[in-house]
């Protein structure tokens, strides 16, 4: 009852289940579409087995069946982004026309089924199609900073982990936003081009290139920017594993360590700080709160220079 018929054009895979497929294929010879053909015709949704993770998805409105939320002013025809995991999504797919690794889209023809339940984002009118679904995709990694950013001192210290990803500028944004111009933030990247935009952005005090899957090395050069002050927040919004003891080993005694990333491996998270004595918060990475999409799409509304970043690398 209520359910919602999407005729769907795009896909936005999860960075890390992108990631994984990418590395899998490559390992023996396929492709990411075969992948995800054969995800969906098993599973009858994009889930991945390995991950556990989806994405989402942009459409167009078919169907309404009757027993819809009241109030709502959706109609056929409208476009609309899914703000609910592509593993929760019934998906058919006809045909794939394309995929964009830069940005982990795939345009397909198929047809989606968003329960009455499912959260969803009318696209909005000043941004192309493929930059909002950029932007949605991690609508809920920003807001959650500003919560957390907002209950630390004066001047904090905050580090992202994987800052030059399209989740980590929203949030390396948002870290300077809310904690103010006396917070030290701090982001890791290893990729060279995303370290330099994430620079050019200026809202970083440094731009650490390391590998945080090395996690005393990542702790060393963090420190070093930092006069040896450990983390009050830690984010990690990579898309590999491996990364869990780096974060934690950067967070200060009962500090707080945000996992954004669907890499992340929560055993290893927990059992790492455990096992290296870290007393330290462990937060897992809700993709929904209260206003996530508008707050998001809001935050590149503000910043001309993150918009920018964003046109240039999400929307080709
Ligand atoms: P993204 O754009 O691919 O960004 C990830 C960044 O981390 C990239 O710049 C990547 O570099 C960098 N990186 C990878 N390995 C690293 C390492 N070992 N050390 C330092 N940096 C490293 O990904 P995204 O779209 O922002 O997503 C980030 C994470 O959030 C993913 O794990 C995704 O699954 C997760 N996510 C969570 C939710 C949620 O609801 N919690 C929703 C959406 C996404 P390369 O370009 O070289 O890989």
């Amino acid at each position: 009852m209520g359910e919602m018929l999407v005729q769907v054009d795009t896909l936005n895979i999860d960075a890390a289940s992108f990631r994984q497929m990418e590395e899998a294929a490559a390992a023996v010879g396929g492709t990411v579409e075969a992948r995800v053909l054969e995800t969906v015709r098993q599973r009858g949704k994009q889930h991945n087995p390995v991950t556990g993770s989806g994405g989402m998805l942009l459409g167009r409105v078919a169907e309404l069946a009757p027993g819809r939320p009241a109030g709502e002013t959706i109609g056929s025809g409208d476009r609309v982004a899914s703000l609910v995991s592509l593993s929760l999504t019934p998906l058919r797919i006809d045909e794939v026309r394309a995929v964009r690794a830069s940005s982990a889209q795939i345009d397909i023809v198929g047809e989606a089924v968003l329960f009455a339940s499912s959260a969803y984002a009318k696209m909005p009118s000043d941004f192309s199609d493929r930059v909002a679904l950029a932007a949605l995709d991690v609508a809920g990694a920003a807001p959650q900073v500003a919560r957390l950013a907002s209950r630390l001192g004066a001047t904090p210290v905050i580090v992202i982990l994987g800052g030059g990803g399209k989740s980590g500028i929203l949030c390396a944004y948002e870290a300077r936003r809310t904690a103010g111009e006396h917070a030290t933030v701090i982001a890791v990247e290893s990729h060279e081009p995303y370290a330099l935009e994430l620079e050019g952005l200026r809202v970083c005090n440094a731009v650490v290139r390391a590998d945080a899957r090395d996690p005393i090395a990542t702790r060393g050069s963090v420190l070093a920017r930092t006069e040896g002050r450990e983390a009050d927040l830690v984010l990690s919004c990579v898309n590999t594993g491996g990364t869990e003891l780096a974060s934690i080993l950067c967070a200060r005694d009962r500090g707080v360590v945000y996992f954004f990333a669907m890499s992340t491996s929560f055993t290893g998270a927990a059992l790492g700080a455990e096992g290296v004595g870290k007393d330290v918060d462990l937060l897992i990475g809700n993709g929904f709160a209260h206003g996530h999409a508008e707050h998001t799409l809001d935050l590149l509304r503000e910043s001309a220079a993150v918009r920018a970043l964003f046109d240039r690398r999400y929307g080709a």
